[in-house]
């Protein structure tokens, strides 16, 4: 079998990978970088809704979870959205602000690929798509081997992503090499995913299946002012996919269905008069949703047939609306993996394996995990970038 020498050898070709051996073979190492997948950034491609939401201008340590949260602040000041905006913009690629810091693409997301691809280029790093069966040994350096061939290098970066989305070409495997060299992994679950509803619930709530509202959703003592949107089985919307990674078997999530609307006011007001619940309610809520949270706890007539005690109940009832969800999508929807290879095992300055040197892990594969809107791109791009002025 051939063998091939390099200082570098990437494997995974997504985000992070592709920063690492731009920095990598812009400091002059020669550089590969090997995915199994056809097509080189799949999940860059879909991002974003297909406009990839590449960074968030927030990005600090406090948008990421990890069982050590200060790991990842020495690498977002290393490389921090500016940098990489200010080479979005130096690409000629339009871009703008969604809300709340979110940056994302005007056109489509393969842009942002195509700038990876061609800054590759110039920092000679090869990219090989469609790498089967890579296997990985170490002697006094890193032996990978794929399907007739063999590569050696110094250092091997393991940039292979998280579980979610199969179909995108995730695997295991940045967690089976990490168990290969006596490497910690902590517990995987899936997150910025939706919840699945009770059996009641469904045949409840179900039929709302599109209707949309802000809200703000509460749940392990984090909360999201966000949009909340009913699926036929459940809830989504970048509320619920925010507090789905800190949500735990058993917790309720508490919906304030009225944020920043003073209710009681309203209803103050109103409590002489012939107007419905429902119809009053349509006025903040979608229709559907207001004539079914009627239907369900308090029944339609005209306020001025409430009680007091009534008022208060409905006040209380629709800025606290308690869902007790049944669990969370899987793999197969979430947009990232929560848990990964235990930060304690890295250096947080060069994300080398403190017990294997010349190894490093970058992007999903690790146990950092931001939340929704740009800080896991922003993670791939800093860990990719730092690890890359070692490799
Ligand atoms: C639908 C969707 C939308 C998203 N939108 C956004 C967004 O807008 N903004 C944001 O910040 N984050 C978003 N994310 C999350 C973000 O895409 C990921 O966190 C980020 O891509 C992780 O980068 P990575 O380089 O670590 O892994 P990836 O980008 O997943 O790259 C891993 C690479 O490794 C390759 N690979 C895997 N296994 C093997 C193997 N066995 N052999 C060889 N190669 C392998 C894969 O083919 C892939 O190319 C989204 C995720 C999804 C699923």
């Amino acid at each position: 079998m051939t063998r091939i020498v390099k200082d570098v050898v990437i494997i995974g070709a997504g985000a992070a990978g592709l920063m690492c051996a731009i920095e990598a073979g812009g400091r002059g190492r020669s550089v590969v970088v090997l995915d199994h997948a056809g097509r080189i950034g799949n999940k860059i491609r879909v991002s974003g809704g297909g406009h990839c939401n590449f960074t968030n201008t927030n990005a600090g340590f406090e948008h990421y979870l990890s069982n050590n949260p200060h790991f990842c602040r020495s690498a977002l000041a290393r490389f921090t959205p500016r940098d990489f905006m200010a080479l979005v913009t130096a690409h000629g690629i339009r871009h703008f602000e969604k809300k709340l810091g979110q940056m994302f693409c005007l056109g489509s997301a393969g842009q942002i690929v195509e700038m990876l691809i061609a800054l590759c280029r110039k920092a000679r790093a090869e990219l090989v798509p469609g790498c089967q069966g890579i296997r990985v040994s170490r002697n006094r350096s890193f032996i990978v081997e794929t399907a007739g061939m063999a590569y050696e290098a110094e250092s091997l970066v393991i940039a292979t992503g998280g579980l979610s989305m199969r179909n995108l070409g995730a695997t295991g495997f940045g967690y089976d090499i990490a168990r290969q060299f006596k490497l910690r992994v902590t517990p995987l679950r899936p997150a910025l995913t939706p919840f699945r509803f009770r059996k009641e619930d469904i045949a409840r709530y179900g039929s709302l299946s599109g209707v949309s509202f802000d809200a703000i959703v509460h749940c392990g003592g984090k909360n999201f002012h966000e949009s909340v949107l009913f699926t036929h089985r459940g809830l989504s919307g970048p509320a619920m996919l925010q507090v789905s990674s800190y949500w735990k078997e058993g917790d309720s999530l508490r919906v304030d269905l009225l944020p920043g609307i003073d209710f009681p006011g309203i209803l103050q007001e109103k409590s002489r008069g012939k107007i419905h619940l429902a119809t009053l309610l349509s006025r903040f809520l979608p229709k559907r949703f207001a004539l079914k949270w009627c239907d369900l706890f308090m029944p339609s007539r005209p306020l001025c047939q409430f009680s007091q005690k009534e008022l208060a109940q409905i006040n209380v009832g629709l800025h606290e609306w308690i869902i007790l969800p049944a669990g969370l999508e899987g793999f197969e929807v979430a947009e990232v993996t929560m848990g990964g290879v235990d930060t304690n095992e890295l250096s947080s300055k060069t994300l080398e394996a403190r017990s294997v040197p010349g190894l490093y892990f970058i992007g999903e594969v690790l146990d950092v995990t931001g939340q929704l809107g740009g800080f896991n791109l922003q993670w791939a791009w800093s860990s990719g970038f730092t690890a890359g002025q070692y490799a």
